[in-house]
Order: structure tokens, then C-alpha cells, then sequence
């Protein structure tokens, strides 16, 4: 990561929800969390940054980013959970697994996020996460789906609980709207009700 300058005071355990700062959260599995508390007048803040390299799922075609990546969520809570003594505590710790509670819905019922265990804890600028978030980012223009490179032309809604979508071409698209049929054919959002008609040749 040639943006960050190696950090001289390694993190080893933090409180986000009383620490403030701007913190960069990477995970055993590589997935990484940039949590914001640098305001104390707001609430502690979370980003999931997408992984650069999106990972076909059931080694196919699928590579359905979490719509909610790459947003700020508001985060409850913080803590620790060490999977192998089943010891746990408040904040983060490195080596052991992060529990993130999230407000994801908006309605103060926490919706919960385990992580692998914890790598690093750094304090990063503004300016560096700023470069981190973009660079996060994946090509909007492209379907998602790994090695096409058409353009996407439509957003699929693809699983529930999180909510999990993504910006496919006309044919990919076709292609995961079948595999996620039932939910398309029950869910009342407008791309369910888009791709019911376009995509399964549904009645609306
Ligand atoms: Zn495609
Ligand atoms: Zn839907």
C-alpha cells in the first residue's frame, strides 16, 4: 500500500467508540474497515472498503459487491472476540475477531459484522484515507463480473440480509436473475420489479 507511510506506532488495541481519530482496521482475510471518530460531537462512523479484486462467488461468475460498501454506516458498538478461548471484551484487539455494530437500516437495531481476526490498527490522515476510499473503489462503469468488461447496464438486487446488489451487463445480469429467481420474483424493490419484466420476461 505505497499511499501510507509505514506508521511508527503500531495500534495494538483500540476503543473506536472513545478514540478519536481516523482508523484503518485490516483483517486476517484482507478485508479492511476505516472507522472515523475524529469528530467527538458525532457518532463514530464505519466504511467496509470493497476489496480491490472482486472474488467470483460459487466459482463462476458472480462477484456481487455489497451495495454497502464503500458507504459511511453509523457504528454502535465495538468489540473483540477471541475465537480460540472464546474470550472477548470491549474495542479492538490485533488477533483477535472484530464485532462491529452497525446501524445499517437506520432504525438503531444493530446489525452485526464479524470480522476475521484483526491484522493492524492504524491512525491514517484524512488525506490517505481519502486516497484509500478511491482507489477501493471498483470501476463503475464495468460489470462487476470478473474478467467481463462490458459496461454494466443494469443493477440487480441479489441477496438480502445484508442487502447485496450489483452492476452488471445485459447478459450477466440475465444469467444471475435466474439464479436468484425466487427472490426477484417476491421482492417488491423497483430492481426486482425491473428485472421481472426484463430480465425473467415476468408480468410486473
Ligand atoms: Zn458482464
Ligand atoms: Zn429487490
Amino acid at each position: 500500500m505505497p499511499d501510507l507511510p509505514p506508521d511508527p506506532h503500531p495500534v495494538t488495541s483500540l476503543d473506536p467508540t472513545s478514540e478519536p481519530g481516523l482508523w484503518l482496521v485490516t483483517t486476517a482475510s484482507g478485508s479492511r474497515h476505516l472507522i472515523d471518530t475524529q469528530d467527538p460531537d458525532t457518532a463514530p462512523r464505519v466504511q467496509r472498503l470493497p476489496r480491490a479484486d472482486t472474488t467470483p462467488v460459487d466459482g463462476e461468475f458472480l462477484a456481487a459487491t455489497l451495495r454497502r460498501d464503500s458507504e459511511w454506516m453509523p457504528l454502535l458498538g465495538a468489540g473483540w472476540l477471541d475465537s480460540m478461548t472464546g474470550e472477548r471484551g470491549d474495542g479492538l484487539r490485533v488477533g483477535a475477531d472484530a464485532v462491529l455494530w452497525l446501524d445499517l437500516r437506520g432504525d438503531g437495531i444493530p446489525t452485526v459484522w464479524r470480522t476475521t481476526p484483526v491484522v493492524t490498527i492504524e491512525q491514517v490522515s484524512e488525506r490517505a484515507a481519502r486516497v484509500l476510499v478511491r482507489s477501493a473503489l471498483p470501476d463503475p462503469t464495468r460489470c462487476y463480473v470478473t474478467g467481463c468488461d462490458r459496461e454494466n447496464e443494469v443493477m440487480l438486487h441479489l441477496r438480502d440480509d445484508p442487502w447485496g446488489g450489483a452492476d452488471l451487463c445485459m447478459e450477466h445480469a440475465r444469467l444471475a436473475a435466474e439464479r436468484v429467481r425466487s427472490l426477484i420474483a417476491r421482492c417488491g424493490c423497483g430492481f426486482c420489479e425491473r428485472a421481472r419484466v426484463t430480465l425473467l420476461g415476468m408480468d410486473a
